[in-house]
């Protein structure tokens, strides 16, 4: 993967809209501004790819990104807005249901914010990743903005309160700086290659 070529191809708002063409699918999931769609540009290096500063409520879809041919880069409904309403929580809910047990994931991604512990909410997508079963990363998003000697105790309260394993990435990441980005496309190409392996 070069990342020459990316398009948006699916935004899917319920289960029948599902990507389900084989292709490895990369799934970025984190709370509204948490700095996902920043991510998602870093990683495809361009600017406006997926769309930053989304208004809340307008993004209960799921976006696809096909790059390369090869994987989609998934970007998953933010959650966690104060104002949202029952109906709109419901529609994320189901919509979030439908695509963690359709089993389409090859990698999870949970992006939370490196100056703060993980809400309620980021410990609930945590054990959904874990408990689907597939290879999960968690990125923690604007280091750029700690200092250096809050980097580590930062870290820390991120693995305990997330309940993370020993050997699950916890990749230290500043989406506006590019710090951790070769890391997580290393993880991305590993696992979408793996993917491709087991279907061969
Ligand atoms: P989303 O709602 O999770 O998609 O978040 P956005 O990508 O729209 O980012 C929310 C805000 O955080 C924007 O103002 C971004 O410029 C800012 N932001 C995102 N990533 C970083 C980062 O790594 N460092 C800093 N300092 N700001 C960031």
């Amino acid at each position: 993967m070069n990342y020459q070529k990316v398009e948006f191809t699916i935004s899917a708002a319920n289960a029948s809209q599902f990507a389900r063409d084989g292709i490895p699918q990369i799934a970025f999931a984190g709370k509204s501004n948490v700095g996902k769609s920043s991510v998602i540009n870093r990683v495809l290096q361009r600017k406006k790819m997926a769309y930053v500063g989304n208004s809340p409520g307008k993004t209960i879809h799921i976006n696809y990104f096909l790059v390369d041919d090869t994987a989609y880069l998934v970007d998953l409904p933010g959650y966690g807005y104060a104002k949202v309403s029952q109906s709109e929580k419901a529609r994320w809910a189901k919509l979030m249901e439908d695509y963690f047990a359709s089993g389409l994931i090859t990698l999870g991604i949970l992006i939370v914010d490196a100056r703060h512990a993980p809400t309620g909410n980021d410990v609930t997508m945590a054990r959904w990743f874990q408990d689907s079963g597939c290879p999960f990363v968690v990125v923690a998003n604007k280091l750029d903005k700690l200092k250096k000697r809050e980097i580590h105790p930062n870290l820390e309260t991120i693995r305990t309160t997330l309940s993370l394993s020993d050997d699950t990435l916890l990749l230290p990441f500043s989406a506006e700086k590019g710090t951790g980005r070769e890391e997580l496309i290393a993880r991305i190409e590993a696992a979408a290659a793996s993917s491709q392996e087991t279907k061969d």
